[in-house]
């Protein structure tokens, strides 16, 4: 996705609703083949971004004599079998949210090939985040960039009994290097954790069977096992807080939806692992450039060297210091090469001023 601007202004708690409403139809109609999440940029101004969310299956598929209702609420079509798991309500709740948005859900089917949901959204772009703003946010730039951990091989053991979340979740740690495991409830974790002792678990808390409460109650009386690090997930504030009470003694707690920095935060407090940044800066795109107007700056020093060699015309020293700024600062590191690729040394020689002066602010 590679045109996608980095932080877009919109309604999280709804997109995410509606994605995962979608994913989770989308694996639960695929026993075999593929579920892709696409989402592409339509149009683009310097204000907002028009774009399309598309979640394509090549499962099951629907009957064109049932799509015209599909949205309505208690719809379900196709085998009575999976039915069961179902309530009817997934894709009523989501063409509401979508509207809600300002967007439209469609669907395309056909029986036996697969389904295509996708919509549209009109977001603003985030491009007047101010220096304060990125600041406070740094843990959350930064996962933007993470690729893995140092350290030996972690073990993580996700429990949901909704696919579609553990599945979010192994898509989104596998990547980094954690082997997952998963498991549908309380009692399918109990039952597996013999074999396995992962290092972490990362648990919903209502779950049929048995709930995350319940589990955890379990694990920490059992002498082999009270030790396991566990982190819930919580569907709200008010389940968070219990989870929060002394009883339980969950290690971190999380709200759905997942913020990513927070749970980078509770694995690498948790586990005790150091992430491991991207330092290749041509990986952050050209809009991610405009919002970081309120950027990282290095140190006054490290601005007067490079304004030196930048006016000197030494770009080999100019670009060796570069290269140590890489990883703590790389987006003023970007602007920089752009810069020094074309030797603007003028430009750079401003840039750095500006530097300086917004530093003498931080
Ligand atoms: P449910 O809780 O039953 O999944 P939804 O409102 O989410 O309710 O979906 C309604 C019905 O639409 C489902 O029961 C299923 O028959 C059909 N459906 C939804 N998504 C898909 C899909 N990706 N592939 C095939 N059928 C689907």
């Amino acid at each position: 996705m590679p045109n996608l601007p980095f932080r877009v202004i919109g309604d999280e708690k709804k997109l995410t609703q509606i994605l995962l409403n979608l994913l989770n139809n989308a694996v639960k109609f695929t026993d075999e083949g593929e579920v892709t999440l696409q989402v592409q940029v339509l149009k683009q101004n310097a204000q907002s971004i028009k774009c399309l969310f598309a979640v394509i299956d090549s499962g099951i598929g629907i009957a064109e004599s049932d799509l015209s209702d599909i949205f309505e609420a208690f719809k379900q079509v196709g085998e009575k079998s999976r039915k069961i798991e179902g309530t009817g309500l997934g894709l009523a709740i989501s063409y509401k949210l979508v509207q809600l948005m300002g967007g439209n859900l469609q669907v395309k089917s056909h029986i036996g090939q697969g389904s295509m949901f996708w919509f549209d959204l009109t977001l603003p772009l985030a491009d007047d985040i101010q220096l304060n703003d990125f600041n406070n946010n740094k843990q959350l730039f930064s996962s933007h960039q993470i690729i893995g951990y140092q350290g030996k091989r972690q073990h993580i053991l996700i429990v949901d009994d909704i696919t579609g979340n553990r599945l979010v979740l192994t898509s989104l740690l596998t990547p980094l290097g954690f082997e997952i495991m998963e498991a549908n409830d309380g009692r399918d974790t109990l039952e597996k954790i013999a074999g396995i002792r992962p290092d972490l678990i990362i648990t919903d808390l209502i779950m049929p069977v048995m709930s995350g409460f319940e589990m955890m109650r379990t694990l920490r009386q059992d002498k082999n096992l009270h030790h396991l690090k566990v982190v819930s997930i919580s569907a709200s504030p008010d389940l968070k807080s219990e989870a929060s009470r002394n009883e339980y003694k969950f290690d971190a707690a999380l709200e759905k939806p997942i913020q990513l920095n927070k749970l980078f935060n509770a694995l690498e407090n948790q586990l005790n692992i150091k992430w491991i940044y991207d330092n290749n800066t041509n990986n952050i795109s050209e809009n991610d450039n405009e919002i970081f107007n309120g950027l990282l700056i290095p140190e006054s020093e490290a601005l007067a060297l490079l304004y030196e060699w930048a006016q000197d015309g030494d770009f080999v020293k100019f670009n060796k210091k570069l290269d140590d700024l890489t990883i703590q600062y790389p987006l003023f590191v970007k602007k920089m090469r752009q810069m020094s690729q074309t030797y603007q040394d003028k430009e750079i020689c401003q840039f750095i001023n500006y530097c300086q002066q917004e530093k003498s602010w931080q």
